[in-house]
């Protein structure tokens, strides 16, 4: 590697795995900071100290002291410091008990309610990174990398600091989750009111904070290629297509790798762990077994199970699955469904389970166990997604050996490969790939899946095809790192 400039990133979120994760946001603030560090960077971590991450690791509390909004007449927050669970990236809490220590999830509490202060929570967590990137700490970052509109307002606070040194990179995971609170939050942040206008954070009267991000940061990445130019549309822009549109110079597609912990070979939460070989069938039978065990279904060889694994939401497009779900096991195949989400959805999937009960099986929570025994055992993994930034399930799938199924769109266009005759001949096919949004397409390529299913041959060949992908975060991080100093030396 050409000698470069070290660099120095604050990678601030609002979860990271294995301590607190509602989706694939988690997976990458592990992974993405793992593999940045072993690539020679001095990246560091920024989470909010919720209770729950507190209790599961050892920390130190530092001198870094976070001052609260003013109107709360509280002493400042503090800064703990840890490591990420099995590496040696520093792990910066930002402890302030008023805001994150409590019952209930990053965003919501047990009952599915936002938390009615979440514009003082991801607030401050944002002002908390902006000040790392005022250089006021013994660590001082030449670029802060914000994720998604929970910090989305480090970049305006550092546009508004005369302090401020770092540049900012915001990463864009679902442009369709914007943090935007009322107007009555903007005197509480401490944002001048030069930002409250179109040019700025303001979003139709409200606050904006993801608007804030695309607004102020230097950069923009999002999680995938095809994702980046969707954005740019109205239907997945969601509001803000134009101001990414106008910022389409600095705004760069970087597909997620996936973690090796998601490793068939390895993966300590299966019966068999194996790689690709010509035992494969025999090996993932093994974990078909060992699946249809644990949620109650008697497990065949040759009866193709289909898994399913996220939320129970429009954007994974499982009212697309739901009319075509009878016909769909009127061809004798199992399917194993792991999520939680909109409330009519499970009750209508569990209604379809207790009809069913040799066939499908309906587990509604989030079980991290599940879901790698599912990607083991299953033989085809269904994701029919509106829009999907880049996704995750459909890599675990074509490393674990289990092809997907999925909706030409964002991350899955760039990474699934349909079986045609071009591309087998190309040895690219690895999935099957659908784009009409419709059950009927689905319902179709479900079909032909089946039929590829009984050509024992042509299935190892498209397993194969993904397993030996190079699906790992190490290039990916590299193509973080030449960002990173471009952003750098850039004068914005
Ligand atoms: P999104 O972030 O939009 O929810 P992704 O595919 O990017 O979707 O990432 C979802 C991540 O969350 C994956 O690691 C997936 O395995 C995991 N996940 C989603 N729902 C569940 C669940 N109910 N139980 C266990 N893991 C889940």
């Amino acid at each position: 590697m050409s000698a470069q400039p070290a660099i120095r990133v604050l990678f601030a979120s609002s979860e990271v795995f294995p301590l607190i994760k509602t989706g694939g946001l988690a997976d990458v603030s592990y992974a993405l900071p793992k593999a940045l560090h072993a690539l020679g960077l001095d990246v560091r971590v920024l989470l909010p100290a919720y209770s729950s991450v507190k209790a599961q690791l050892s920390w130190v509390k530092t001198d870094i002291k976070i001052p609260l909004f003013s109107f709360l007449h509280q002493a400042p927050a503090t800064i703990l410091e840890a490591r990420l669970p099995d590496s040696d990236v520093p792990l910066y809490l930002l402890d302030c008990p008023m805001l994150y220590q409590r019952e209930g999830g990053p965003y919501q509490d047990g009952m599915g309610n936002d938390w009615a202060d979440n514009a003082l929570r991801f607030g401050l967590l944002s002002k908390a990174a902006a000040l790392f990137g005022e250089h006021q700490f013994d660590f001082k970052p030449d670029i802060i990398h914000c994720n998604d509109w929970q910090t989305g307002l480090t970049p305006a606070y550092l546009h508004y600091s005369p302090r401020s040194q770092a540049k900012t990179l915001i990463s864009l995971h679902n442009v369709a989750y914007q943090g935007v609170f009322g107007s009555e939050v903007m005197g509480l942040l401490e944002l001048p009111p030069a930002s409250f206008g179109m040019y700025g954070l303001e979003y139709y009267g409200l606050v904006s904070f993801l608007k804030a991000g695309i607004y102020y940061s230097n950069w923009i990445t999002t999680v995938s290629p095809t994702y980046a130019l969707e954005i740019q549309t109205p239907t997945f822009g969601y509001g803000l297509a134009g101001l990414l549109a106008g910022r389409k110079q600095q705004l760069t597609g970087i597909l997620n790798g996936i973690d090796d912990h998601w490793n068939p070979h390895t993966d300590p939460y299966l019966a068999q762990n194996y790689d690709f070989s010509d035992q494969l069938k025999q090996d993932k039978f093994a974990n078909k077994k060992a699946l249809c065990d644990r949620v109650g279904l008697s497990a065949e060889i040759n009866t193709p199970l289909i898994g399913l694994i996220g939320r129970l939401t429009y954007q994974k497009g499982i009212d697309l699955i739901l009319p075509v779900l009878d016909q769909i096991l009127a061809e004798k195949v199992q399917v194993v469904l792991l999520g939680s989400g909109d409330k009519g959805m499970e009750q209508q999937l569990q209604a379809l389970a207790s009809r069913y009960p040799q066939q499908l099986r309906v587990t509604l929570g989030y079980d991290e166990s599940l879901a790698h025994q599912i990607e083991a055992g299953a033989d085809l993994f269904l994701m029919p997604s509106r829009f999907e930034p880049c996704g995750l399930n459909q890599l675990y799938s074509m490393r674990y050996g289990t092809l997907p199924i999925v909706r030409h769109t964002g991350g899955l266009a760039d990474t699934v490969t349909d079986v045609t005759p071009c591309h087998l001949d190309a040895g690219s096919a690895n999935g099957f790939v659908f784009a009409e949004e419709t059950p009927e397409a689905l319902l179709q390529t479900v079909r032909r899946a089946l039929v590829l299913y009984r050509c024992p041959e042509l299935w190892h060949t498209l397993q194969r095809h993904g397993m030996q992908r190079d699906l790992t975060w190490t290039g990916r991080a590299a193509e973080y790192l030449s960002l990173y100093q471009q952003v750098k030396g850039d004068d914005f």
